[in-house]
């Protein structure tokens, strides 16, 4: 993607506003992984769109589900989960949010909701197309990045949303987020290692750590994932947002090149020469 015009971009800045398309698998993704991010893009100025990949579902563990008639419960449970993600959309005034409209694993693929991080990808699987169908009707403006899970956890939603990705990621600004709350758990490195390994055989891409650097708070992210009543609880919420303090109250992104050279002009983070490792 050219880094040398902005057509018609608004410039709120004396240097280019850029087109933060941020993959989010599930409803809460975004929010729980890349909610101090986005908040420091937009008022940097960027536009930020956060695509919805999977937004028909029946998971709502902390909720009032079960008492509605297995008829409604679809229906009902994707309602409450939209209604969660227009709470984030108030903390992060000016955002874009677009639903993919796609049914999550338990649905799609007819699984226990207990094993979807335990089952391989299938390749058949018509989420790909559809995913890559979306994404490319948000990658052809001008000054494009794009924002993706790592997959971290293994969630085959997470894997899925990623991989239908990967081939657009040769040609655009690209950096991996690392999900939340999945990030926390011990063993992740290791999957972190196999991924960048992966990229680089397969695309020559060699990602590198860059930590974003924004003033809102661990308490402001804390709040923001317990709007999400219906998936987690306190503790979790805990989780998500005290995870920031290993990067002295920032996220971190794994970026190609391109990346990084936006990175650099857009002050959207800074290289991270001794990368933190994650929990072994
Ligand atoms: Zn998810």
């Amino acid at each position: 993607m050219s880094q040398t015009e902005t057509p018609q971009a608004s410039r709120k800045k004396p240097h280019e506003r850029l087109n933060l398309v941020v993959l989010s698998p599930h409803r809460d993704d975004a929010a729980f992984s890349l909610a101090l991010s986005i908040g420091a893009w937009l008022r940097d100025g960027h536009s930020v769109t956060i695509l919805n990949v999977f937004t028909r579902s029946l998971y709502a563990p902390y909720s009032d589900a079960d008492s509605v008639h297995e008829n409604d419960r679809l229906s009902y449970v994707s309602a409450m989960r939209k209604r969660e993600d227009e709470e984030f959309l108030k903390h992060i005034p000016g955002a874009t949010m677009v639903d993919l409209n796609i049914k999550d694993a338990p649905l799609r693929l007819h699984c226990d909701a207990s094993i979807v991080c335990d089952m391989p990808v299938d390749p058949a699987d018509g989420a790909f197309a559809k995913v890559h169908k979306g994404l490319l009707r948000h990658t052809g403006k001008p000054n494009t990045a794009l924002v993706l899970p790592l997959a971290l956890g293994h969630h085959v939603d997470h894997r899925v949303t990623r991989d239908a990705a990967l081939s657009l990621s040769a040609d655009l600004p690209c950096a991996f987020y690392e999900d939340l709350p999945y990030a926390t758990r011990d063993g992740v490195s290791i999957d972190l290692k196999r991924f960048r390994e992966d990229v680089d055989a397969k695309y020559h891409e060699h990602l590198v750590p860059v930590v974003s650097d924004h003033s809102s708070s661990i308490a402001w992210k804390r709040q923001v994932a317990l709007g999400y009543t219906s998936q987690i609880r306190e503790d979790i919420a805990d989780l998500v947002s005290n995870f920031a303090r290993r990067y002295h109250g920032n996220e971190r992104l794994w970026a190609n090149e391109a990346f990084i050279a936006l990175a650099k002009a857009e002050h959207l983070g800074k290289f991270e020469a001794h990368a933190e490792p994650l929990p072994a």
